[in-house]
């Protein structure tokens, strides 16, 4: 028998969940519908306001995606293709958060990283570290960097947009 259908986009049975997200485990789902839906306020209620976000990703693919993706929340991207660059960048335009690809042309991402996060100007921007060494990335290489977190690549779209916004999120707005 159908369930009857309550008035309000929000409500979804049983079947309709499991059409959209298949046998994807309870959590998940929720996760999903933090973002994409207006079941618990929708994507304005999670959303943080326009931060800056530096990709410093040598992969153009990765770097393209990544991009596309901030900005369909509405925000600021600045990109850099190596450490260098990204190491100019994140000094002179104090990001709100960095993309920090693993391995790059020259001096790697960790070495970036930890050297942002020995400087007093660059040390609270959060790094997200990424890479597609996915599980076999050396954890204490990347505990040592001083990273705020690490993503393996190729992403999960919904998990990356979580996770930017948790660190966009407790931010509060500086540089009064
Ligand atoms: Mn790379």
């Amino acid at each position: 028998m159908a369930y009857a259908r309550a008035p309000g986009a929000a409500w979804v049975n049983h079947s309709t969940r499991r059409r959209r997200y298949g046998d994807a485990p309870i959590t998940e789902w929720y996760r999903g519908m933090s973002v994409h839906t207006p079941a618990f306020g929708g994507a304005d209620r999670w959303k943080p306001k326009k931060k800056r976000v530096l990709i410093v990703e040598d992969n153009h693919l990765d770097s393209a995606l990544f991009g596309a993706l901030l900005e369909s929340q509405g925000h600021e991207v600045l990109k850099a293709g190596n450490a260098d660059d990204g190491l100019k960048l994140a000094r002179a335009e104090e990001p709100d958060l960095i993309i920090m690809d693993v391995r790059l042309p020259g001096m790697s991402g960790l070495e970036a990283t930890r050297t942002l996060k020995n400087e007093d100007q660059t040390r609270d921007i959060p790094i997200i570290v990424t890479s597609a060494y996915g599980p076999y990335a050396d954890k204490n290489d990347l505990r040592e960097s001083g990273c705020d977190a690490y993503m393996p690549t190729p992403i999960e779209i919904t998990g990356f947009v979580d996770l930017v916004h948790s660190f966009l999120s407790r931010i509060p707005a500086k540089r009064a």
